[in-house]
């Protein structure tokens, strides 16, 4: 599907012996935001993982950019992948917590391509998040969630992701900052970044999503635009609170 930015063919995944990911397809154009939503434990953390190269698929196929990134004999390196602008925001934020806010960004534009435009970047990361400029000298460990989460995702902004990938990015903030985590979301996708997203807010992230694909029990359960979904009854039923 040559209009994809990143095509998923029969993904499965395992951990050992037992099977996490199942004959899971998708598509993301350039430009969308998709959207994957289910239950804990469903295989979505394990999908954004095995696309940023950091679990080998047991089968199926990755298309970046209409080139293979994934075969079932050899994962492609997380950080040749980077350097073709996949960057993932991992749940958790894997940030390094002794080092500053600068410290971190600056590590975020590692990758031959960033690396010359890291100053600029560095520019649109506090415009972006006037916070972290304010605090770019202050230890990470001492941030809260929430400043921590704008540090995990200027920190990917800083590589010149092509495609986003964001696992949970609201996961434990107050309502405030999950509204401005959102925002700077959309905000990056209208300045031309795609965005892959794994959210526990199914709401937020299907008002947001142009499409999304609902995962449980590892496979692919459903799938629509973001406003279809919205009003799916399965989905208001399960993941909207509502009937
Ligand atoms: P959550 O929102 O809770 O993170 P998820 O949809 O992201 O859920 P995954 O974290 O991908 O789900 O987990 C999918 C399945 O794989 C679960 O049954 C989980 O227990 C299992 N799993 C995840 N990581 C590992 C691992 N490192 N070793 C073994 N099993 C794992």
């Amino acid at each position: 599907m040559p209009e994809s930015l990143l095509a998923v063919d029969s993904l499965g995944v395992a951990y050992g012996d037992v099977r996490a990911v199942w004959e899971v397809s998708f598509r993301v154009a350039p430009g969308e935001i998709v959207v994957l939503i289910g239950p804990n434990g469903a295989g979505k953390t394990t999908i954004m993982r095995a696309l940023a190269g950091l679990e080998r698929p047991a089968a199926g196929s990755v298309w970046y950019e209409s080139r293979p990134i994934h075969d079932v004999s050899a994962a492609t390196p997380a950080h040749a992948l980077a350097a073709h602008g996949i960057v993932l925001v991992h749940e958790g934020r894997h940030l390094f917590r002794n080092m500053t806010v600068l410290e971190n960004l600056d590590l975020g534009a590692f990758t031959p391509r960033a690396r010359p435009e890291r100053d600029r970047t560095r520019r649109h990361v506090f415009d972006l998040f006037p916070r972290l400029a304010e605090r770019q000298h202050q230890r990470v460990a001492t941030m809260s969630g929430g400043e921590q989460q704008m540090v995990a995702l200027g920190r990917a902004m800083m590589g010149l992701p092509r495609l986003l990938m964001l696992d949970e990015p609201s996961l434990g903030l107050a309502p405030l900052l999950v509204r401005d985590i959102f925002q700077a979301i959309r905000t990056l996708n209208q300045e031309g970044t795609t965005i892959l997203l794994v959210e526990q807010n199914a709401r937020r992230a299907l008002a947001l999503a142009d499409r999304a694909y609902v995962i449980e029990q590892g496979r692919v359960a459903g799938s629509g635009t973001g406003e279809a979904l919205l009003h799916d009854a399965h989905v208001q039923r399960a993941y909207l609170g509502g009937g």
